[in-house]
C-alpha cells in the first residue's frame, strides 16, 4: 500500500540528489538519461507518487510509462540514502505495485508477465525444452549433488545466455565441483516480476520453487544471473526457503582460492567490469567478480568512471531486458552510454557477470560504431578461456 510509505513520500526533499553520482557528477539514472524529463528520475517518480496518494493524479498509460522505465538498479537510493536518509526505490516499486493492481502496465511488461505465468519463462518456450542448452556438455540433471545450478531463463533459453550457461558449466566440471541442472523442472526466478510488483504471480513461483527444491533435497544453489541470485538470497527465505544461495562468481572465486581452478593463458589484456546491480548495489559484491577477473595472468583490469555502488545500470532490470521499455533513444540509449564509457577506459573488452547484462549490452558496441573495437563478454566465459 503506497500509504505505508507516506513517511518516505513527503521526506522528498527534491533535492535531486538521486539523479547524479557522488562524488564524480556524473548522471546515474538509466530511464532519466534515456528520456531527460524529471518524470522518469526518482524525483520525479517520488512526486507523482504523492500526487497519486493525495487523490490529485489518475493512473493512465503515460504515468505508467514513467513508473515502469524504472530499471530497479538502486542508483538512486544508493545516493539519496546517505544524503537523505531516504528510500525511493522502495516508494517506486510500491507504485508500480498499485498500478498493476490498477490494471495499468505497459503493453511489453504485460506480455513478459502473461508469458512467465503461462509458461515458467519469458520466451513463450515450452518447458520440456528448459535442459536443452546442456545437451552433449555432459551436464546431468539434478540428482542429490552437492550443488544445484540455476541457470535462468536466459541462461536456458536465449543463444546469449546460453552460451554463458555452458561456460559456466565447463568451469564447475573442470573444477570437479558436483552439480545438477533442474532441465525442464527449471521455473522463472521471479525477481523481476517481483520488482514490478505483480506480488501474487511472484508469491506463486517462489512457492513453487521452494517446493520443487525441497522435494529434491536442494540444500545449496549457484545462480548464473544476480537476479536470481538477489530473490532467493533476500525474498524466498520469508516464504520458506532453507536452501543457501551464492552467485557463481562467488563459488569461482572460492575454487580460485583453493587451488581447484588455476588460471594460465590471458585471453584478453585490457578489461573493465560493468558491476550487475543485483551482484553489486542490491547486494552489496564488488569484489568476487573483480578478484576473478584479477586472477587471470596478465590481465589489466581497468575501471570505468561509475563503477561499483555508482555503477551505471545496462537498463535490464525490473523486467526491461524482455520490454524493452528503455530501447532506441539514439546515443541518449544507457546500453550504448555504458559502452562508450567503457570504451573511453582503453579496454577492449567489457566483462559483466549477468547474463541480462551481457544480453543488454550486446549490440551497443555495433551501434556505437565500435564493432570489432570492443567485446562484452562474460566473466565466466573469459575464465574459461583462460583455464
Ligand atoms: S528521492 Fe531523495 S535524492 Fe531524490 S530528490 Fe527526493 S530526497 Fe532528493
Ligand atoms: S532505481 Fe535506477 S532507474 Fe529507477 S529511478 Fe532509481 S536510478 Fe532511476
Amino acid at each position: 500500500m503506497l500509504a505505508e510509505f507516506r513517511e518516505n513520500i513527503y521526506h522528498c526533499l527534491k533535492c535531486g540528489a538521486c539523479r547524479i553520482a557522488y562524488p564524480e557528477y556524473t548522471p546515474i539514472c538509466p530511464s532519466g538519461e534515456r528520456f531527460g524529463f524529471d518524470s522518469y528520475y526518482a524525483i520525479g517518480r517520488m512526486e507523482i507518487a504523492r500526487a497519486v496518494l493525495e487523490g490529485r493524479l489518475e493512473p493512465g498509460e503515460k504515468m505508467a510509462h514513467r513508473v515502469f522505465t524504472c530499471t530497479s538498479c538502486g542508483a538512486c537510493e544508493e545516493q539519496c540514502r546517505p544524503a537523505v536518509g531516504n528510500r525511493p526505490l522502495k516508494v517506486i516499486e510500491e507504485l508500480k505495485a498499485d498500478l498493476v493492481e490498477k490494471g495499468f502496465v505497459p503493453a511489453n511488461l504485460r506480455n513478459f508477465l502473461k508469458n512467465v505465468h503461462l509458461y515458467g519463462n519469458p520466451y513463450q518456450a515450452p518447458r520440456e525444452k528448459g535442459g536443452e542448452w546442456a545437451l552433449g556438455s555432459g551436464v546431468k540433471e539434478y540428482r542429490g549433488e552437492e550443488y544445484l545450478l540455476y541457470v535462468g531463463s536466459e541462461g536456458s533459453f536465449d543463444p546469449r545466455g546460453q552460451k554463458i550457461a555452458l561456460a559456466l558449466a565447463g568451469i564447475l566440471q573442470k573444477a570437479g565441483v558436483s552439480f545438477g541442472i533442474l532441465g525442464s523442472r527449471e521455473n522463472c526466478d521471479g525477481n523481476e516480476v517481483n520488482r514490478i510488483g505483480e506480488r501474487g504471480l511472484f508469491e506463486a513461483l517462489a512457492e513453487e520453487n521452494i517446493r520443487i527444491f525441497k522435494e529434491l533435497g536442494v540444500k545449496k544453489v549457484v545462480t548464473l544471473s544476480p537476479h536470481a541470485y538477489n530473490t532467493f538470497k533476500n525474498d524466498y527465505p520469508g516464504l520458506g526457503a532453507d536452501f543457501g544461495v551464492v552467485h557463481y562468481t562467488q563459488l569461482i572465486r572460492e575454487l580460485i582460492a583453493g587451488g581447484k581452478l588455476v588460471p594460465k593463458k590471458s585471453p584478453a589484456a585490457r578489461v573493465t567490469f560493468h558491476d550487475p546491480c543485483f551482484l553489486g548495489r542490491h547486494n552489496q559484491d564488488y569484489q568476487s567478480a573483480r578478484e576473478v577477473l584479477g586472477a587471470v595472468p596478465g590481465l589489466e583490469l581497468v575501471e570505468m568512471e561509475r563503477t561499483r555502488r555508482n555503477s551505471f545500470c545496462c537498463s535490464g532490470g525490473g523486467g526491461n531486458c524482455y520490454a524493452d521499455l528503455l530501447g532506441g533513444g539514439g546515443d541518449r540509449n544507457p546500453a550504448r552510454i555504458r559502452v562508450r564509457e567503457a570504451y573511453g577506459t582503453g579496454a577492449r573488452v567489457l566483462a559483466t557477470a549477468c547474463p541480462a547484462c551481457a544480453v543488454m549490452l550486446g549490440d551497443a558496441p555495433a551501434a556505437e560504431g565500435l564493432e570489432g573495437l570492443i567485446e562484452i563478454r562474460d566473466v565466466a566465459e573469459i575464465l574459461l578461456e583462460a583455464l
